[in-house]
């Protein structure tokens, strides 16, 4: 089997709640995503997705995914899309860094292998753990009050995790985690991620303003130094996101104990390829995970489910449904949430079919 053509179409995601806003004063209102396909010669194709956060969040933005498409796609011409490693040893070779240009081909190219083994991509990444795949929500940085209102509402469609974006003013964050504690049960999980937005002595304030309080802590700093002084100052549980990007940083922060739970990312990775060889790492080294991806859509949510549910139990932190977030579906077949869990389709592949009247022309093409 070998690739014969590489696409993409560009599709804008306005946000259900109209605005998601983070650490800095950073925000969103419609995701820029990329639907990437790879065709073959046997007439099977397979579909990705890239969705950054913005072009302020991870070194990352959508039209470098188009471009880094462009560039890379002529080296892949001829490959054979099943042999995964092989792949993305090329990609690595014609493309230095960019992993999230390579995201959405890696994920195409495990849809691909579903589709001709005929096995649901959770399978080929290492079997079906659990009946169904326990989610987060994202809350976007809001007054205390209207965090407090959103977790609340969210909780009662079936949430139990909740991600609160703080890492603004460090006065304001304290109130936010303790607005938003007070809503929920002892059982919920709550975690305040920062985003990288507090400077160190920030941090080391917050967590000893909220020492009574059950939460978790998540990258509270732009440093992975900064990150880990303040780990040694608070008793909380600590993830680290932004700063792990790969195996090396895995080991570093697994060898100082550094954190107890990691977020990993598809896109941050580089695709379903690199993220199981992190997900497998943290299962043997004992570290929990947050399984997902910067943003996207359907096919995101797709691949993310896949992820989480080939991942043991005992180690999925959460994950979460990008696609609940966003007015558009760009994808029949894609996880539905139902009371704070998702599952995957059990069809071969991603098991999602892109709609292609929403997607609109392509604006790569790559044979
Ligand atoms: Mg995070």
């Amino acid at each position: 089997m070998k690739i014969t053509r590489i696409f993409a179409h560009r599709v804008e995601l306005p946000l259900v709640e109209g605005c998601y806003r983070w650490s800095g004063g950073k925000s969103v209102s419609v995701f820029d995503s990329t639907i990437v396909g790879v065709e073959t010669d046997t007439g099977l194709v397979g579909y990705g997705e890239v969705c950054p956060l913005g072009p302020f969040y991870l070194p990352a933005y959508a039209e470098g995914v188009r471009a880094g498409l462009r560039e890379l796609g002529p080296h892949l011409l001829g490959f054979d899309p099943r042999e995964l490693s092989r792949l993305n040893h090329r990609m690595d070779a014609a493309l230095k860094g960019h992993p999230y240009v390579k995201s959405g081909i890696d994920i195409a190219c495990w849809d691909i292998l579903g589709k001709a083994t005929g096995l649901p991509v959770c399978v080929l990444l290492g079997g079906r753990f659990g009946e169904s795949v326990r989610l987060y929500r994202a809350i976007s940085q809001e007054s205390p009050e209207e965090m407090a209102r959103k977790v609340s509402s969210y909780r009662a469609e079936g949430y139990t995790r909740f991600q609160l974006k703080v890492g603004g003013d460090p006065d304001l964050d304290i109130e936010r985690i303790r607005a938003v504690r007070a809503m929920l049960l002892p059982s919920d999980r709550l975690v305040a991620d920062a985003n990288t937005g507090w400077t160190q002595h920030e941090a080391v304030r917050v967590v000893r303003a909220v020492r009574d309080v059950d939460v978790y802590i998540e990258q509270p700093c732009l440093t992975y130094e900064e990150c880990l002084a303040v780990r040694r100052l608070t008793d909380h549980p600590f993830v680290l996101d932004e700063n792990v990007d790969g195996l090396d940083m895995l080991l570093r922060a697994k060898s100082d104990l550094a954190m107890d739970v990691v977020n990993l990312k598809i896109s941050k990775l580089g695709g379903l390829t690199k993220t199981r060889q992190a997900r497998d790492l943290c299962v043997s080294m004992g570290i929990a995970m947050t399984l997902e991806d910067s943003w996207g859509g359907d096919i995101t949510t797709a691949a993310i489910a896949h992820l989480a549910y080939s991942t043991p139990e005992e180690y999925r932190f959460t994950s979460t449904d990008f696609n609940s977030y966003v007015t558009v579906s760009t994808a029949i077949g894609a996880p539905q949430r139902q009371n704070g869990f998702m599952t995957t389709s059990a069809a071969p592949g991603l098991g999602v079919s892109p709609r292609f009247d929403v997607l609109g022309p392509r604006v790569v093409e790559v044979h």
